[in-house]
């Protein structure tokens, strides 16, 4: 029988073990924190916030995987009326429906887009600047960097047509993905997966593949390896809780400046006690910004969508997430040169800034599966298909 060692109980060490254990191995995951998750736990309450993330996109391999094993519990649906107060600021007002000039990059007949060339040049060829910019910030929803127009273009393109796909990729598990987390939990202690929490590994095992599954900054520490690096964003994020009031914005996407902000009760009353609304926010910061800069922002976004909120407030708390929000792919490179799985001797990475497709977590889901599939020596077809 394979023996596997798991360094990371997030979502790609969870996804690895479980993995591994249906193909027949024996595995043990080592966990720093005391809680399994990683960037996927929910706080307990009363206000249940992500640290990550939030939506899981129905387009992913993800998806059907965790489907297939029962494992994304209930879905807590946006209600019609809800998603209808989307909020688009353009031009310094909040608008309900997108400039016609950005709708010009998700028509049909526009073509893949180049991986040399920049999204904010290429775009302005189909849509002008505006339309270009407009796009680029919209992208921030899932890309969660300052400046998405400097991106590749290929990069940022697949992005948007992601994140305004109709209907909607982006579904919710009620309660957050902390649910999420405790199923696939339960499946790998099923499965006979040895999970130890409070349990830092400092130096790498030598008597089993090893799946490094942590962020990649901890995972250079561990490996000692300089070079194990990738772009990320670097975003403010906002929580606060409201006292409920009719009319308030479900969502506000700044099409001026990269930023987001969200009424995650809208969708799911569980999230905040009766009466209150949680509202949680990003907004990504440029390498000179601060914390301050974006929480101005943010409270610019605030004012627009959801008037009176400061008199309203009940709970508050801000932090910056810095490396943490998965790769982005500068002009000239696609995931394929992100550091590779396959460290040598044994050692496999998986994680969101390595080299997988996928948007988000879903990098951290495919590099899972492709560290296990070359941990067991089998072709990594086998197992995406199971
Ligand atoms: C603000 C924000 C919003 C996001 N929104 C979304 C979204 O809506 N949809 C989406 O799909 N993705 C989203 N993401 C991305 C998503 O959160 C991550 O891609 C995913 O959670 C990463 O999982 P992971 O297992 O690779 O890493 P992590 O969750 O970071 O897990 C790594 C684990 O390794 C542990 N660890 C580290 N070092 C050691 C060590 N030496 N020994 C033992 N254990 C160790 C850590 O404690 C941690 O539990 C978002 C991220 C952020 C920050």
């Amino acid at each position: 029988m394979h023996r596997i060692t798991v360094i990371g109980g997030g979502f790609a060490g969870l996804t690895a073990a479980i993995t591994a254990a249906e193909a027949g191995a024996k595995v043990t995951v080592h966990e720093a924190h005391h809680t399994l998750g990683g960037r996927a736990r929910t706080a307990d309450g009363p206000y249940r916030t992500n640290d990550g993330p939030h939506a899981l996109y129905n387009g992913g391999p993800h998806w059907a995987w965790l489907r297939r094993r029962d494992l994304i519990g209930p879905l807590a649906p946006i209600p019609p009326l809800e998603a209808a107060r989307l909020r688009l600021r353009h031009k310094g007002a909040l608008r309900r429906t997108p400039p016609f000039a950005m709708l010009k990059l998700l028509r049909r007949g526009v073509g893949p887009a180049p991986v040399d060339t920049d999204f904010l040049t290429w775009a302005t060829g189909i849509a002008g600047e505006e339309g270009a910019r407009a796009a680029a910030h919209y992208c921030a929803v899932a890309l969660f960097h300052h400046d998405p127009g400097s991106l590749s273009a290929a990069f940022v393109q697949e992005r948007l047509r992601r994140a305004a796909k109709l209907p909607p990729e982006a579904h919710y598990p009620r309660g957050g993905w902390g649910g999420v987390v405790d199923r696939m939990a339960a499946l790998a202690w099923n499965l006979g997966v040895r999970m130890e929490t409070l349990s830092r590994v400092d130096t790498l095992p030598t008597d089993t593949p090893v799946i490094v599954a942590t962020s990649l900054d901890a995972a250079r520490r561990l490996l000692d390896d300089p070079p194990l690096t990738w772009p990320s964003g670097r975003t403010t994020l906002v929580d606060l809780a409201v006292r409920t009031r009719r009319g308030d914005a479900f969502a506000v996407s700044d099409l001026d400046a990269p930023g987001w902000i969200e009424r995650f009760t809208a969708q799911d009353r569980t999230l905040a006690p009766a009466g209150e609304q949680l509202i949680q926010g990003q907004i990504p910061l440029a390498p000179h910004e601060s914390k301050a800069d974006g929480t101005a922002r943010a409270e610019h976004l605030l004012d627009l969508g959801f008037p009176g909120w400061r008199e309203r407030l009940t709970w508050r708390r801000e932090a910056v997430a810095n490396g943490r929000t998965g790769a982005v792919d500068l002009p000239g490179t696609t995931w394929r040169d992100r550091p590779a799985v396959d460290r040598g001797d044994g050692v496999y990475l998986a994680g969101d800034q390595v080299a997988s497709p996928g948007l988000l977590s879903e990098v951290s889901f495919n590099s899972a599966l492709t560290a296990v599939s070359l941990a067991l020596g089998r072709h990594e077809l086998d197992l995406k298909r199971a």
